[in-house]
């Protein structure tokens, strides 16, 4: 799964949920996150990024951003 990270956090730019093609983004106050359950992992919505907020789970230390998206994403 990929996942949001904190560069997202008052980010204005919305080019990844528009490219997302199972719309698994949702959105906050401050930030975006991706349900990590519905996310099929094709990777469109990372160069889409201009503040380079998205990461694959895979990337070191992502524990904490998976649970942020998880929790985040059942809760908007
Ligand atoms: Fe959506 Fe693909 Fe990005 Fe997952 S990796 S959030 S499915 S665009």
């Amino acid at each position: 799964t990929y996942v949001v990270t904190e560069n997202c956090i008052a980010c204005k730019y919305m080019d990844c949920v528009e490219v997302c093609p199972v719309d698994c983004f949702y959105e906050g106050e401050n930030t975006l996150v991706i349900h990590p359950d519905e996310c099929i992992d094709c990777g469109v919505c990372e160069p889409e990024c201009p503040a380079d907020a998205i990461r694959p789970d895979t990337d070191p230390d992502m524990e904490k951003w998976v649970e942020f998206n998880r929790k985040y994403s059942e809760m908007w």
